[in-house]
């Protein structure tokens, strides 16, 4: 179907877009039509299923939702008790060859004696400079320090980060962070140490759903049903936006006129393909530099076996050490039953977790299976190497424990996002401070998004959803953007302004 021109037009189908559809659907305010590259919505919040028939998100997806219309979206996407499954938050670090559960600091109780020392002294020096500090902390890394002190930078912060982040800690700003972060209690991590206690993690009710079918894609899916197919257009490419013009150019030669224009693309590649005032390129083009992302790649495993007992309890587990590739894992199998093939489906092993144990029995065999799933970052700073990588990856799950040497891997997933993380950089506010109000204010293009709007804090899917409701109702009605302006504030409280009936 063609479209030559409507009121606004959404440009992707991941959360942000589909947030903007689903607003523009609801209020029924003019024409509107949202266009995606991919074959079906979902963008970075999809699920990919490997020919032996394991399902692997883009990485670890957990629902903390801030807002009650995102809650009704959802919910009326996928309404049945059946759809959903819930389940404790369960994480732990791997420290020292042992599992510390989160938080950390909470529970160095579990670390050697003289780790316990260099956290506690840490933590006291820390307090003496938080008391002393005339100024706010200028970068992650002296937050860190000021938080948490030397003892945990080194053993779980900064190696964590830089893991995570593929940036020094000093290279990023700390505001991201948001006033909301307090500093860690030390008579509770003392009292915890000599207790040798160990706190709990989430408290009592931290609980998350995630669908029983089709892994986080399946949500996705879901909501797109809820719009009315014809103004969904999929496998359409933006080649060029005329900002003057108020048109998007395709890459099949098509275009499409509007009045608003909302569009997660990224935002660096939407600077690169703009049309307009040669001082506002201009302006764009200088700022864009200050926008820093790191890859990720997502690594999955499929096991033949039952799901051991030392991991079996744990959602996902963050990894500082250099003893594997990756800072987080996902026991993905825990999540949902059919995130695997059910235990009937015959697989030949590919190999053993430790391939120097010989090569497995290649005649298919039944299930159980259980999965593990994977992040690695990737930046110029961190590189990766992707013939290898999923060889680390599987040494790096021997050597942390979460497999054994002589498991059965009957299916294994690799795939780079590029970009994955939007880096808090130290001039990422100023960036932004630079070039958004100009697309807004001068073009009527809101660009958000995880990668639209690039801001790290209120880039998980939730937010993502309500920074396109929002930009829909700051276009169509001037109304004010608190999950764009607002971070802190949006994070540290329950949004029940809007809902959906
Ligand atoms: C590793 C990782 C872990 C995450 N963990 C969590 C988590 O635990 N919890 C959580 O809630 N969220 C998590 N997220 C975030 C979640 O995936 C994002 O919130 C969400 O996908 C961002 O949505 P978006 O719509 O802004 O962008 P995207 O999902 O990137 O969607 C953008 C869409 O635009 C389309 N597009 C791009 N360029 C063009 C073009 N030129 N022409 C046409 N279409 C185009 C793309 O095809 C895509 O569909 C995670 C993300 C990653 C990468």
């Amino acid at each position: 179907m063609s479209v030559q021109s409507v009121d606004t037009l959404v440009i992707g189908a991941g959360p942000t877009g589909l947030g903007a559809a689903k607003r523009l659907h609801q209020l029924n305010q003019g024409t509107w039509a949202l266009i995606d590259s991919a074959p079906e919505a979902g963008g970075l919040a999809s699920t990919d299923i490997t020919d032996e028939g394991f399902l692997f998100d883009v990485g670890g997806h957990v629902i903390f939702s801030h807002y009650a219309y995102f809650d009704d979206v959802i919910h009326e996407a996928l309404p049945k008790d059946g759809d959903w499954y819930e389940h404790q938050r369960v994480s732990y670090v791997r420290s020292k060859n042992v599992w510390v559960p989160y938080p950390y600091q909470n529970n160095i109780s579990v670390l050697p004696v003289d780790d316990q020392v260099k956290a506690i002294e840490g933590m006291i020096d820390a307090a003496e400079v938080r008391v002393r500090a005339k100024d706010a902390p200028q970068n992650f890394d002296e937050w860190i320090m000021r938080m948490m002190g030397q003892g945990i930078a080194d053993l779980f912060m900064r190696p964590y980060n830089f893991k995570v982040w593929a940036v020094p800690t000093t290279d990023m700003q700390c505001k991201w962070l948001g006033e909301r972060v307090a500093a860690p209690s030390l008579k509770l991590v003392v009292s915890n140490t000599l207790n040798k206690k160990v706190a709990g993690n989430w408290g009592p009710n931290a609980t998350f759903k995630f669908p029983a079918e089709g892994g986080t894609g399946g949500i996705w899916k879901a909501v797109a049903k809820t719009l009315p197919a014809e103004k969904l257009l999929f496998k359409k490419t933006v080649s060029k936006v005329d900002a003057a013009a108020h048109t998007v150019h395709l890459s099949d030669g098509g275009s499409i006129k509007y009045k608003h224009l909302i569009t997660t693309m990224g935002l660096d590649y939407l600077i690169d393909n703009l049309d307009g005032a040669q001082e506002d390129i201009k302006t764009l083009q200088t700022a864009k530099p200050d926008l820093i992302y790191s890859s990720t790649h997502v690594i999955g495993i499929g096991i033949r076996g039952v799901l051991p007992p030392r991991i079996g309890d744990k959602c996902w587990l963050y990894f500082p050490e250099d003893d594997c590739p990756f800072y987080r894992a996902t026991i993905f199998s825990n999540y949902s039953p059919n995130n695997c093939p059910q235990e009937g489906v015959k697989l030949p092993g590919l190999q053993y977790a430790d391939p120097s144990k010989g090569k497995p029995d290649s005649e298919p065999q039944a299930g159980p299976y259980w999965s593990l799933m994977m992040e690695v970052s990737e930046s110029h700073l961190k590189p990766v190497d992707m013939q290898t990588i999923l060889e680390e990856t599987i040494r790096g799950c021997v050597a942390t424990e979460l497999m054994k040497p002589d498991d059965v891997i009957v299916s294994t997933y690799h795939r780079k996002f590029t970009p994955g993380y939007p880096t808090p950089s130290l001039k990422r506010d100023e960036a932004l401070a630079k070039i958004l109000p100009v697309l807004a204010d001068k073009y009527d293009i809101y660009s958000r998004g995880r990668f639209g709007s690039w801001k790290y804090e209120v880039g998980n899917q939730d937010h993502s959803f309500m920074l396109g409701v929002e930009a829909v109702d700051r276009a169509l009605y001037g109304s004010p953007e608190m999950t764009l302006t607002s971070p802190d504030f949006v994070n540290g409280r329950r949004n029940t302004e809007r809902r959906l009936q």
